[in-house]
């Protein structure tokens, strides 16, 4: 047997984790050292060399897309496809968990996922159906809560109340809210890691029968795990199998989400005879980006420590730029990834990445103008659009009427003249009488309870659904898609929008036709109808990418969903303080060094080139914001960093198309000013700034001057007696 193409590409440590003979094991290194590489070659190892079936392996990784990945890269070593070896995340696998033993779990065979919109407006709903004030249980917070929850493993019961009135409604509001999805059959996110969890606590046998299936369990980015995905594992756990984790505590960036970076040294208590190996050498970026990388992380406290070093070049510095505003900063981004491109390499080889999501508008914009191609990880997302969601909601009822938060959805949408006074007597008797929606409609209906047009409006909306139902289930699911769209009337509601939107709204409707007939049913899908499988792809899987696998695009998404990734050019935007770190960060202990971990995964995603932006001015929800450089940049060692010093010429309103106006005014009044925005100017009172902004001409221009001891400041230029810095 040769396996010395399992070996070949690999360095000492890294071969010693591959070839240890089966048990369990910790790989506790940095970023770019080959952790996931090790994960790679140790299931092909297993597979070939212990003679392991993939039948008997569980691997588990953060985000679908580096499932996807990693079974490619398994199955190019093994030249095999490998269909029957689980790997996923842990939502992925425990959704599958659910689908084979449902009645064990207690749920409906068609049980629906309630992605976190649905989740949102459920406990919405449920707060308003308890008569509690909105503003007093924001709904974010009771969602907050009922996740928080999930993912320590408490259910309503377990939660200690301490006699606290405010706690005991919570916990209420959390049990309604359950009731509510147990009727419809609906399982959240965390309810899905949950309800695995409690199948294997409460069916022995079940997990009995998987502890011997799986030989292996092998986890990657396991610093992420939250404590209801390690107690899960730790189930699974016996003495017949291992258990191998991989993983860096200084790239946990999900601890506001429950995760628990403590869970690595759980894990070497709970397996006491677990061995540790440590990589650290990176194979990814250059000299320069990691010693800048592990100089910013260096200043967080309690690392369990690391070095990493490279053989590669120092390569080139990284670049840093400081635009005068947001869009200053993403026209400086779009011009590099140009001359990126210019230099032969692929749009798909630049990533940009932001801290939030609301960042990337205006790339995007600049993006655009300069036709530039770009995909959206993460955002709003495909399946998350108003009309998509519609059309699926209808499909949900086709699969499932149980399914309360779909009725929610479409029972008025088209509207049909069913009042919101109908809906909450529908929702009271749905709750006196422990039933669905759809369960209340038709009992409601047939004891005639409710007024003639009410009535009458209801029951259009019944034999709606009846209607097509049996119409529409025979069909394949591309057909099924289009007459749901068009039957329900979403079509013809949609087509008599006028505008840009509704035209886009059309145009998306038709790509959910088409995504529909492209749809292949997974062979782990065992016996779910393509429509249920694709309904749970929906919820589940698909909301990861936006646009076209294959087209080659910049990458856009947050340092978040950069995880695990790399790219030869990445450029890091908006590092300044108040947006990263975070303003929230300064306020709770922990975050800070969280933040600076997610730096430090952002700037460890670079193979070739980083370059790092900020705003001095950013407009945020229609204010000026002045922000200074981020610490992190600051702790950069200087010989790894240089300033690039072109300021492009160019204000806010030449990328606004309704301030065409404004633009050429202010155009003539930078011409007569002698001064370039973005340029230092002194002032006899207010000491020095930058100048932001022109307005008007002649006697009347005025000058935005961004001072840097009295912030922002508009002043007649005529008057202002401004010289240059
Ligand atoms: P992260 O912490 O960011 O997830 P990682 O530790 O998982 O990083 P990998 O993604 O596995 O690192 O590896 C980083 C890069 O280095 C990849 O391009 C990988 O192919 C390459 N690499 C890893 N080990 C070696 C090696 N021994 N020889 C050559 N290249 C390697
Ligand atoms: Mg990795």
């Amino acid at each position: 047997m040769d396996v010395s193409r399992l070996l070949d590409q690999l360095n000492d440590k890294q071969r010693d984790a591959v070839a240890a003979p089966p048990s369990d094991m910790l790989v506790l290194a940095g970023a770019g050292s080959g952790k996931t590489r090790v994960l790679v070659h140790r299931i092909a190892w297993l597979m070939e060399v212990e003679n392991i079936a993939p039948f008997s392996i569980l691997a588990v990784t953060f985000t679908n897309k580096a499932a996807r990945e990693m079974r490619g890269r398994v199955e190019s070593l093994m030249g095999t496809s490998l269909q029957t070896m689980w790997m996923g995340t842990f939502h992925g696998l425990a959704h599958r968990l659910l689908r084979y033993h449902y009645q064990e779990a207690r749920l409906p065979e068609s049980f629906q996922i309630l992605d976190s919109d649905d989740q949102y407006r459920l406990v919405r709903r449920v707060i308003k159906s308890m008569n509690l004030d909105e503003k007093h249980w924001q709904p974010k917070q009771v969602q907050w809560y009922i996740n928080g929850n999930k993912d320590e493993g408490l259910r309503p019961q377990h939660i200690e109340t301490y006699g606290d009135p405010t706690k005991q409604k919570m916990r209420e509001i959390y049990q309604v809210y359950q009731d509510t999805c147990d009727r419809a059959g609906l399982v959240d996110f965390a309810e899905l890691l949950l309800r695995a969890h409690e199948l294997w606590l409460n069916h022995p046998q079940i997990l009995k029968h998987y502890q011997r299936r799986f030989r292996t369990i092998l986890v990657d980015e396991f610093q992420d795990t939250n404590n209801i995905q390690y107690a899960w594992l730790r189930l699974l756990c016996c003495e017949d199998n291992n258990m191998m984790i991989v993983g860096d505590d200084d790239q946990s960036i999900y601890g506001w989400r429950g995760a628990n970076v403590e869970n690595i040294s759980h894990f070497l208590k709970d397996f006491p005879s677990a061995k540790t190996i440590r990589l650290e050498q990176n194979y990814r970026s250059t000299g320069n980006i990691l010693k800048a990388a592990n100089a910013v992380i260096d200043n967080n406290q309690g690392r369990l420590g690391k070095n990493l070093w490279t053989e590669d070049a120092e390569g080139e510095v990284i670049s840093l730029y400081a635009g005068f505003n947001e869009l200053d900063e993403a026209r400086f981004i779009v011009a590099r990834i140009k001359d990126w491109i210019d230099k032969g390499y692929a749009l798909s080889d630049c990533a940009i990445l932001y801290r939030n999501n609301a960042q990337s508008r205006v790339i995007e914009e600049a993006l655009l103008q300069e036709q530039v191609s770009y995909r959206i990880y993460g955002g709003l997302r495909f399946f998350e659009r108003q009309e998509i969601k519609d059309a699926l909601s209808y499909l949900r009822m086709l699969n499932q009427p149980l399914d309360d938060a779909a009725f929610e959805r479409v029972v008025n949408t088209p509207s049909r003249g069913i009042g919101e006074k109908t809906l909450a007597n529908i929702r009271d008797a749905a709750r006196a009488t422990e039933q669905s929606l759809w369960q209340a409609t038709l009992l409601m209906l047939k004891e005639k309870r409710l007024s003639g047009r009410a009535a009458n409006a209801l029951q259009a909306f019944v034999d709606l659904v009846l209607g097509m139902q049996e119409a529409i289930l025979p069909l394949p699911l591309d057909q099924q898609a289009d007459e749901a769209i068009k039957q329900s009337g979403l079509y013809a509601m949609y087509k008599a929008e006028k505008g840009e939107k509704a035209q886009q709204r059309i145009e998306n409707l038709e790509e959910l036709v088409s995504a529909c007939k492209q749809f292949e049913v997974p062979e782990d899908a065992d016996d779910m109808t393509p429509l249920a499988a694709f309904l749970a792809h929906a919820s589940l899987e698909a909301g990861e990418a936006q646009a076209d696998q294959h087209q080659d695009a910049v990458q856009m998404m947050t340092i978040h969903s950069a995880k695990g990734l790399e790219f030869p050019f990445v450029v890091l935007a908006g590092v300044e303080e108040g947006m990263f770190p975070s303003q929230m960060s300064n306020e709770e202990p922990g975050r800070l060094e969280e933040e600076r971990r997610l730096c430090y995964v952002g700037m460890t995603r670079a193979m070739e080139k980083l370059y790092i932006t900020y705003a001095e001015s950013r407009r945020l929800y229609g204010q000026d914001k002045y922000h200074t450089a981020s610490r992190f940049i600051k702790e950069i060692p200087s010989d790894c960093i240089e300033e690039v010093r072109i300021r492009n010429t160019v204000s806010r309103p030449m990328y606004n198309r309704f301030e065409k106006a404004a633009q050429k005014s202010s155009h003539v009044a930078f011409e007569s000013t002698g001064f370039n925005l973005g340029e230092r100017v002194a002032h006899p009172k207010f000491g020095e700034g930058t100048v932001l902004n022109f307005e008007g001409s002649g006697d009347h221009a005025r000058v935005q001057v961004n001072f840097d001891d009295f912030g922002s400041k508009w002043l007649v230029l005529a008057y202002a007696r401004l010289s240059k810095a």
